[in-house]
């Protein structure tokens, strides 16, 4: 089992999650993070840390975010991070957007 990163996130960055996770499985994005499942330990601890509720267990409901997760862990994989740092610029209002998966940036 992993947890993954979900719409939530993107435009918002808060970037609480990375600090608390003890196998450093975090991967920035230019608009979101993801967690590498194949290095998540299942333990839980970033789900409380994140202010969008954007982390989840993986379930069969969230499988595609799971595979977003995988693919874009892989992807930037040179852009691991592990120190917490601001927000994205106007957050505040991202977040009232009700479904951001269009908004994803997958990057160059
Ligand atoms: S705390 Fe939540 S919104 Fe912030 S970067 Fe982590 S997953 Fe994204
Ligand atoms: S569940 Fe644990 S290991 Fe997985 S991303 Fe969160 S803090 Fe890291």
């Amino acid at each position: 089992m992993t947890y993954v990163v979900n719409d939530k996130c993107i435009l918002c960055k808060h970037t609480t999650c990375v600090s608390v996770c003890p196998v450093d499985c975090f991967y920035e994005g230019p608009n979101m993070l993801v967690i590498n499942p194949d290095e998540c330990i299942d333990c839980g601890v970033c789900e409380p840390e994140c202010p969008e509720d954007a982390i989840k267990p993986d379930s069969d409901s969230i499988v595609h975010w799971t595979d977003i997760n995988r693919e874009y862990a892989e992807k930037w994989i040179d852009n691991q991070i592990t120190e917490e740092k601001p927000p994205m610029e106007g957050y505040e209002e991202a977040r009232k957007i009700p479904d951001k998966t269009d908004l994803f940036d997958p990057g160059d």
